[in-house]
């Protein structure tokens, strides 16, 4: 495998393990987040109650006391006689006494006209005797014999602060309105230290209490015109520029009692200084104060919880992720198990296919090597047979021959016998009778047919000589020059030329020296008698490698052979020479001697005249 890129099953493999591995984390962290959620919003719905129901406590508390302060004599009085300075200075102090509770902070006493009579802060520099409240919806509402509420920022202190209202009624007739204001801040501190989120909204969705002051006097919705105008009239919040608090995507934070969402500040809108500066998600619940059209808002920040949700979806994701690629490496280590049982499986039949051809082809063999051995048994026997034939062939040949040899010598040497002993019968009558001279011829003649017998015995021993020598490498250049030497020396005849060509030179021929001197000793004569009556002749000698042979080639420029004298030229004792010169035992004994070598002799006359001779000797291999 090239080092470059990792295969494309291994990419797929892998993202069957991430992708899955990736969704489960997704899915986890969805299931964590809900139920942490469900939870929390669960844990935050108890605190809300709480919160909710001291809230409505606080408010509840003093809900009968301005009608109570209606019904003091003083108070119906002072109604009665607003000009009445004494009444008005106890009506002060019995109004002082009862706002001595640290939850209320003032208690007071407003005419027909919503001017106030009498105060509980009658004493102070900001007291609200003689101011005019005629314009305060509690007001209103206690003229139209209305217990009146109403949440506002204090026109003459600007605390802001909890308005409850009754009417004085004297005779079945409105005569005036006791107002008391309850004070919140006390709560809005406990609501500070409890480390809690909340808000309070108004109607308008105007944040009227908060656990943290920069969420104080902020509108979560935009305001309508008309309430915009009903604010300004009532100066509810007075000089509050009610600035708007919006979630990150500046939409308004829309409480849905009974509902829990999540909601996402920015910097400007978190309840505390950001030094992060970053957005931050918190999880909103509400609930609602019907009574008081009021709703109460509890913000959770979800930071910690999302770290929670995500830190389990991790572990789930990698355990998702562990799980997959143990299966993975599990089904990988499978499938190497079956293919490696394949590939042994297929092995073990190739083997065992082996095995059948293996057998087959032995068996084949076996076969094939019986016949052979059936048929070189029955060459041998052939062979057997034929060296017998041929021992025997050979041997009837040489019978043969020597059969031819001895009738021509018994006639060769009968003749001369006969002669021999007529001559010498004659030659002892012609000594008896005195006639000297005649029986001197007489003697010539047998000397000359003695010496006759001589040469034939001579020719004979040669013959005889056969087997004496071993047979052994022998030189033929050497030989050829031997015979070329000897003959010279036996008297050169003029007009005779003489040419050797060795075309293998040092080469050895398998035979022995005297007898293949003697063989071509017999070719060079006969050449040389053939062309004797030629005034001049040529004789070329040529030896060449022919076939694991050496052939001696003689070629004369001769007469040739007659035709009719051709297929008895090897015979013994044929000779077209005149008596006493040849005996024809020449070629037949030199055949015997080169057949008697493995060689061959034969003859032909040459298309350009002459005769030639071929001398082929087995090559002595062993010597190169
Ligand atoms: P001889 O030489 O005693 O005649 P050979 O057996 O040597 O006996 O020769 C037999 C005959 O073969 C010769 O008489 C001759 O007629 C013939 N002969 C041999 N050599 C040659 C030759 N080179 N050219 C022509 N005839 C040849």
């Amino acid at each position: 495998m090239t080092p470059s890129r990792p295969p494309r099953s291994f990419m797929l493999r892998l993202l069957l393990v991430l992708l899955p591995g990736l969704l489960a984390g997704l899915m986890a962290y969805r299931l964590f987040m809900a139920s942490e959620l469900d939870q929390l919003a669960e844990a935050n719905d108890a605190r809300l109650d709480f919160y909710r129901s001291s809230l409505v406590q606080t408010l509840e508390e003093f809900r009968l006391l301005p009608g109570v302060v209606g019904l003091d004599g003083r108070v119906r009085g002072l109604l009665a006689r607003p000009g009445d300075g004494d009444l008005r200075d106890r009506v002060n102090a019995y109004l002082e006494a009862v706002s001595q509770d640290p939850a209320i902070q003032f208690v007071f006493l407003l005419d027909t006209g919503g001017t106030a009579l009498a105060a509980s802060n009658w004493r102070d520099d900001f007291s609200l005797v003689g101011k005019n409240y005629g314009f305060r919806p509690y007001f209103q509402q206690a003229m139209a014999g209305q217990s009146g509420r109403f949440y506002g920022v204090g026109v003459t202190t600007q605390q802001a602060g909890f308005f409850l209202s009754a009417p004085v009624v004297v005779d079945g007739r409105i005569v005036g309105a006791s107002v008391i204001k309850i004070r919140l801040d006390g709560l809005e501190d406990a609501w500070r230290r409890s480390g809690d989120l909340l808000l309070l909204a108004d109607r308008f969705g105007v944040s009227v209490m908060a656990s943290s002051p920069g969420w104080k006097f902020r509108s979560l919705r935009p305001i309508p015109e008309a309430g915009l105008a009903e604010l300004s009239q009532t100066q509810q919040y007075l000089y509050e520029d009610l600035a708007p608090l919006r979630d990150a995507l500046g939409r308004a934070i829309e409480p849905l009692a009974g509902e829990h969402r999540i909601v996402t500040l920015d910097a400007r809108a978190q309840p505390f200084v950001d030094p992060q500066q970053r957005a931050r998600d918190y999880l909103l619940q509400a609930s609602r104060l019907p009574d008081y059209d009021w709703t109460l808002l509890y913000f959770t920040e979800l930071g910690e919880t999302r770290s929670v949700a995500v830190t389990r979806a991790v572990a789930v994701s990698l355990a998702t992720l562990l799980v997959l690629t143990a299966g993975l490496l599990w089904q990988l280590r499978r499938r190497r198990l079956q293919e490696r049982l394949a590939a042994r499986a297929a092995l073990e039949q190739v083997q065992a296919e082996l095995d059948a051809r293996i057998a087959e082809r032995t068996e084949a063999l076996t076969e094939a090597n019986r016949s052979l051995e059936e048929r070189i048994a029955a060459l041998k026997d052939a062979e057997q047979i034929l060296t017998r034939t041929r021992d025997s062939a050979v041997q009837a040949g040489k019978l043969a021959v020597l059969g031819q040899m001895a009738a021509g010598i018994t006639h060769e040497i009968n003749q001369p016998l006969a002669a021999l002993t007529t001559l010498a019968d004659n030659a002892v009558t012609l000594v008896e009778r005195g006639r000297g001279d005649e029986a001197r011829e007489n003697l010539g003649y047998i000397s000359q047919l003695a010496q006759r017998m001589g040469r034939i015995v001579g020719q004979l021993k040669t013959f005889a000589r056969r087997g004496e020598a071993p047979i052994a490498p022998t030189p033929v250049d050497e030989a050829l020059t031997n015979v070329l030497r000897l003959f010279e020396t036996r008297g050169h005849r003029p007009g005779l030329e003489l040419s050797v060509e060795h075309r293998t030179p040092g080469l050895c021929a398998r035979a022995d020296p005297v007898r293949l001197e003697q063989v071509l000793l017999n070719l060079v004569t006969n050449a040389a008698d053939a062309m004797e009556s030629q005034p001049a002749g040529r004789l070329d000698i040529v030896t060449a490698a022919v076939e694991g042979h050496i052939e001696i080639t003689l070629r004369d420029t001769g007469p040739g052979i007659p035709e009719d004298v051709l297929p008895h030229l090897f015979e013994p004792f044929f000779t077209t020479k005149p008596a006493g010169k040849g005996l024809g035992l020449g070629l037949a004994i030199s055949r015997l001697i080169v057949e008697s070598l493995d060689g061959r002799l034969t003859a032909g006359n040459h298309p350009d005249g002459g005769a030639w001779f071929r001398l082929a000797l087995p090559i002595a291999e062993d010597l190169h």
